[in-house]
């Protein structure tokens, strides 16, 4: 694929940060149905990367009874309380690869845009420091996290919102997603998605539509990125110099 790339526009829960979003979702499941059957699996599979309304109802229609999909706004509300209150005690932690590619991003002066579903997306991001001092919410150019808009991911709208943002062409875009309804958002959106399988789900990522799939931020090629070119660093050949 070679097309001009302007914008990377970031997922944050799974890609920028490890946070407690899973945990949260867990722990307010008692109550409503079994905590026990919310594995990892099944937050990827069914509740990452949407609203939380309709991740609510999602998880709700799967492991509770008949008509608990009913009790789908007091099981968020009771999520939402619970990443509060997980995010205020710093329970989370930044990707370093991630860390690694902003920092590597803002040397090509490409434009780095936050998209979030999650409206708590700036609050993690400002906790976390870097080694200069900044804050990791300061290498990104603008934050589209957690806008109001009529349908959360898979649809388009929230990444059409952010390449809007960094006066980018859909085109011109490329989007980093650890869930498959955020991969499947960027394909329709007509951007180019990267995968990033850190929880060894590259097959539901690649089956979303990503147009590379890495297991580590670090395999990206950021210098051929910078010039359009989609791609992980070619694997270490025979040294011939
Ligand atoms: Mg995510």
């Amino acid at each position: 694929m070679t097309r001009t790339l302007r914008a990377v526009i970031f997922d944050v829960d799974g890609v920028l940060v490890d946070s407690p979003h899973e945990q949260a979702w867990r722990e307010a499941l008692a109550g409503f149905a079994d905590p026990a059957g919310f594995t990892t699996a099944f937050y990827q599979a069914h509740v990452a990367g949407k609203p939380r309304l309709e991740g609510a109802r999602a998880t709700l229609e799967r492991l509770g009874g008949p008509g608990a999909a009913a009790s789908a706004a007091l099981y968020a509300d009771r999520k939402q309380a619970a990443i509060e209150r997980l995010i205020a005690e710093g329970d989370f932690a930044a990707f370093p690869d991630a860390v690694r590619l902003a920092l590597g991003l803002e040397r090509t002066g490409m434009r780095r845009v936050l998209a979030s579903s999650s409206k708590n997306a700036d609050a993690m991001l400002a906790r976390v420091d870097l080694p200069d001092g900044r804050q990791l919410l300061s290498l990104f150019d603008a934050d589209v996290s957690g806008r109001d808009l009529p349908r959360g991911k898979p649809d388009p709208a929230l990444f059409l919102l952010a390449a809007d943002t960094a006066g980018a062409e859909p085109a011109q875009c490329v989007v980093v997603e650890d869930a498959p309804a955020g991969i499947a958002a960027a394909v329709a959106g007509g951007m180019a998605a990267l995968g990033i399988a850190r929880l060894g789900d590259a097959a539901g990522l690649s089956a979303a539509g990503a147009d590379l799939v890495v297991t580590s931020l670090d395999d990206l090629d950021v210098a051929a990125l910078a010039v359009g070119i989609l791609r992980a660093h070619p694997p270490a050949g025979p040294h011939t110099a």
